[in-house]
């Protein structure tokens, strides 16, 4: 029988990470498709949550967090970005920053209420923002360069724009948001009185001497704008699911009014090792970034060499080519031919937009081994790509 999908989720069908990894399980192909690197976070974390699974953190951490994760989020703050936060009333730990963005829309958006989102977007940005009911005013960044076109934005927000839905780095084209494309932003949101939910999840994860500027350490956006983030993406520990969001109080609150119907804590073996790697583990992000950016090198010369031309990130795990030299009409159907052609698997990036700006577009993942990179490289030489 076919699944019946409840109206709410409507057109939102499986996720194209789901799809495509299972097709690479299945092929036996070269995953550079789903975002989730071949290397495990730092040993000392990992034993940490071992630790504390064998001494007892095995039943239900509060809901907003233990207070070693809050305090630890609240010291990386300052850290990192100079930000005061009140790690009682300021900081709660979620369900990885999936957890943390559904959190942030249903306790936050109201049905009809405008939102202005960067295109392409992570997919669960789409999936949530339909289930609450809002209306989405997509601003698309445009291949090849995928800049912020400041005047399409200016022209997206208007008084009846409630929410702006941030992300920087920026998952998938890489690009980073300057602190002058942040303050311009910063300005708009303060004008239009428009409250900003801003995923950070590749905070550290920026090339080429890039620094990541939270928007919310910009004069006036602090009590304006929760900041998301995760342990997955910047310690390599994509499936231990542990995030955080944070911001003032009361927009805290609304996160976490929601979280707690969704997964009322996060794991609590897990929350002490996440406090670890915040305090002691930064420097792993900082020798993760410079592997990346080879990585990223690696992976656009080979993309090169078999005939694409991937665009050069500032940060993330990912490039992305445009297929359509290639004669094929959809990303789509190229990815879903490619474990065939190939034996690589990729990313087609039209679902994460709401126009047809993506329709030929692909993205690669380069958070692999060197050697899995090469490989991936190799077959795609090889293999020939024309439809
Ligand atoms: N964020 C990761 C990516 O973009 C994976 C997310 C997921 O599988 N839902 O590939």
């Amino acid at each position: 029988m076919q699944p019946h999908h409840v109206q709410r989720l409507a057109g939102v069908g499986q996720s194209i990470f789901t799809e495509m990894s299972a097709l690479a399980v299945r092929t036996g192909s070269v995953n550079l498709g789903q975002g989730f690197p071949d290397a495990d976070g730092p040993s000392s974390v990992i034993e940490m949550a071992v630790e504390a699974a064998r001494t007892g953190h095995n039943q239900y951490a509060p809901g907003i967090g233990t207070p070693e994760l809050r305090q630890a989020v609240a010291a990386h703050q300052r850290e990192q970005y100079g930000m005061e936060l009140d790690p009682d009333t300021e900081v709660i730990a979620t369900t990885g920053c999936t957890e943390a963005i559904a959190a942030s829309i249903l306790g936050l958006i109201e049905p009809g209420d405008e939102v202005v989102l960067l295109e392409p977007y992570y997919d669960s940005y789409a999936a949530m923002l339909q289930v609450a009911g809002a209306v989405r005013r997509p601003v698309t960044l445009h291949a090849p360069d995928f800049r912020l076109d400041l005047d399409a934005l200016r022209a997206a927000v208007t008084d009846r724009t409630r929410f702006l839905l941030l992300n920087t780095p920026h998952n998938p084209t890489g690009t980073v948001l300057s602190r002058e494309e942040l303050s311009a932003i910063a300005e708009l949101a303060i004008a239009h009185d428009v409250t900003v939910i801003t995923d950070e999840v590749y905070e550290h994860l920026t090339f080429d001497d890039r620094v990541h500027v939270p928007i919310a350490s910009l004069p006036g956006m602090f009590e304006r704008t929760l900041t998301l983030s995760s342990v997955g993406k910047s310690w390599s520990l994509t499936g231990w699911k542990v995030g955080w969001t944070s911001g003032p109080a009361h927009l805290v609150a609304s996160a976490m009014n929601a979280k707690q119907w969704l997964s009322f804590t996060s794991g609590a073996p897990l929350q002490p090792a996440v406090a670890y790697a915040l305090e002691h583990e930064v420097d792993f992000t900082r020798k993760l970034a410079a592997d990346l950016q080879r990585g990223r090198d690696l992976l656009c010369e080979g993309l090169r060499a078999a005939g694409l031309s991937p665009t050069v990130p500032q940060g993330t795990y990912f490039t992305s080519t445009d297929i359509s030299h290639l004669g094929w009409e959809d990303g789509l159907a190229f990815c879903r031919a490619l474990p065939e052609r190939a034996g690589v698997v990729a990313v087609p990036m039209q679902g994460f937009y709401d126009t047809d700006a993506g329709r030929h577009l692909v993205r690669w993942a380069f958070c692999k081994d060197p050697a899995v990179l090469e490989e991936g490289v190799a077959r795609l030489t090889r293999a020939d790509l024309a439809r």
